[in-house]
């Protein structure tokens, strides 16, 4: 069995689904089940729509709809599918704008209708193919999580619950993405990008020999390509790679994604449904061919620098733990660390939570923010050990000009990330490519 994810582009309108049907039928014979996003852009545009019925305007939702009408007659699909959800979806959002109150729970309640409207279409267009195709709610499907809205993750018996629901199953399941649901019925999202974990999740419960990312390159990139023009493809990655990419902003995977699949031992390819036949990006757990080097590179814009530091500045025993202690208390996820004797430096992406933690190392701290940081990460197994990366790298944005703020080399020697102002990342990642890669 195998485990097919198809991605928000490359179900951006009719004609895109009719090649993904084309895709899931030529490969019927490996028994696929298919996970899908939303349409692109829906996410955002349903987000959106949650903000405005917070101001009083509902007018979001009818672009949207019409959107999703129109693409159901193009795919000769019954436009009650659409219109079931859609009066769904509008109560939702005519409470929020009369109790003035949009929770990360009804936010995601509102997220949720994306996937829930592509698995149907898809489902039903598949099912015109020929294919015995049934759209099936992930929460339908097994898939319960914790009640972290936003972000959630599943529960350690989902596993059970995906294989009794599914395990069996005599048609071709199309799963929603980025959904589950908890024990008490609310609905949550895994995350932005988070059908890539879906897809993993399933996958890995199912015993998929192999889980597909189908996207819009060919495969995970050296870089990205709306930045550098001529990056290029990676023929194989394996997890530990993949992972530290996906966790450095590199678009292609939710950083979550790679879990599931290690525990299991499940390979990934990342492919491409405007090229179907080409070979994309295998991610496993170990590269056949290791020469050590730098893969890809990949970043993250709009990160904050925390900066603490003690005013009797010894480094004592108990420090560390105490600062990572009112991160951890308020949920703020670090990226990257740094210390010096005096000062502890570390990445913060979402601004969750910061507020109240540095308030509280303020009592015993000295603190200082810096906003508008890149976090740049250059990833390659052995990439640490490899002589004279770490110096090309160095010579390569002393050459561009490029101050750099902050570094840190992971002892796992698999990966190099350093933080420079957002201006100056663009200009970094070219340089850096070109004296990595060409
Ligand atoms: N539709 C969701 C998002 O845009 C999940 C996904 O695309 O993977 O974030
Ligand atoms: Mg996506």
């Amino acid at each position: 069995m195998i485990l097919m994810k198809f991605g928000g582009s490359s179900l951006a309108d009719p004609e895109r689904i009719r090649a993904v049907g084309r895709i899931v039928r030529a490969r019927m014979k490996d028994r696929p089940v298919v996970v899908v996003s939303a349409f692109r852009g829906v996410t955002d545009a349903l987000l959106q729509a949650a903000q405005d019925a917070l101001r009083g305007d509902l007018r979001g939702l009818v672009p949207l709809k019409r959107r999703h009408l129109e693409s159901a007659r193009a795919l000769k699909a019954p436009a009650s599918l659409v219109e079931g959800l859609f009066s769904e979806l509008e109560g939702l959002l005519r409470g929020v704008s009369l109790l003035k109150e949009l929770t990360p729970r009804t936010l995601d309640r509102a997220a949720s209708f994306g996937e829930r409207l592509s698995a149907r279409l898809v489902a039903a267009h598949f099912i015109r193919q020929g294919l015995k195709a049934r759209a099936v709610d992930a929460f339908d499907a097994g898939l319960l999580t914790d009640d972290r809205f936003g972000g959630a993750n599943p529960l350690p018996r989902a596993d059970r619950a995906i294989r009794r629901h599914l395990g069996r199953a005599r048609f071709l399941p199309v799963l929603t993405g980025f959904i589950g649901k908890t024990a008490s019925g609310d609905i949550t999202t895994l995350g932005r990008n988070g059908s890539d974990y879906s897809a993993t999740i399933f996958g890995a419960a199912l015993g998929a020999r192999e889980v597909q990312i189908w996207s819009d390159t060919d495969g995970v990139m050296t870089a990205d390509p709306r930045l550098v023009p001529d990056a290029r493809p990676i023929a194989e990655l394996s997890f530990s790679e993949a992972s530290e990419l996906a966790y450095y902003g590199g678009k292609v995977l939710h950083p979550h994604t790679l879990l599931p699949a290690v525990r299991k031992g499940i390979p990934i390819r990342v492919l491409n449904t405007f090229k179907p036949d080409h070979p994309g990006t295998a991610i496993l757990a170990e590269r056949s061919a290791a020469e050590p080097g730098a893969r890809s590179i990949s970043f993250k814009k709009r990160q904050r620098i925390v900066s603490v530091s003690s005013p009797r500045m010894v480094l004592g025993a108990g420090f560390l733990g105490r600062i990572f202690g009112a991160f951890g208390r308020h949920d703020v996820a670090v990226d990257m660390v740094s210390t010096s004797e005096v000062t502890v430096s570390a990445s913060v992406g979402a601004p969750r939570g910061l507020a109240a933690a540095i308030s509280e190392l303020k009592g015993e701290f000295r603190v200082r923010v810096e906003e508008g940081r890149s976090v740049i990460c250059i990833v390659g197994d052995g990439i640490g050990s490899t002589p004279g990366v770490a110096g090309t790298i160095f010579e390569a944005l002393r050459e561009a000009k490029v101050n750099v703020e902050m570094i840190s080399q992971g002892a796992s020697e698999i990966n190099i990330a350093f933080v420079v102002r957002d201006a100056d990342c663009p200009r970094a990642v070219r340089a850096l490519h070109r004296s990595l890669f060409s």
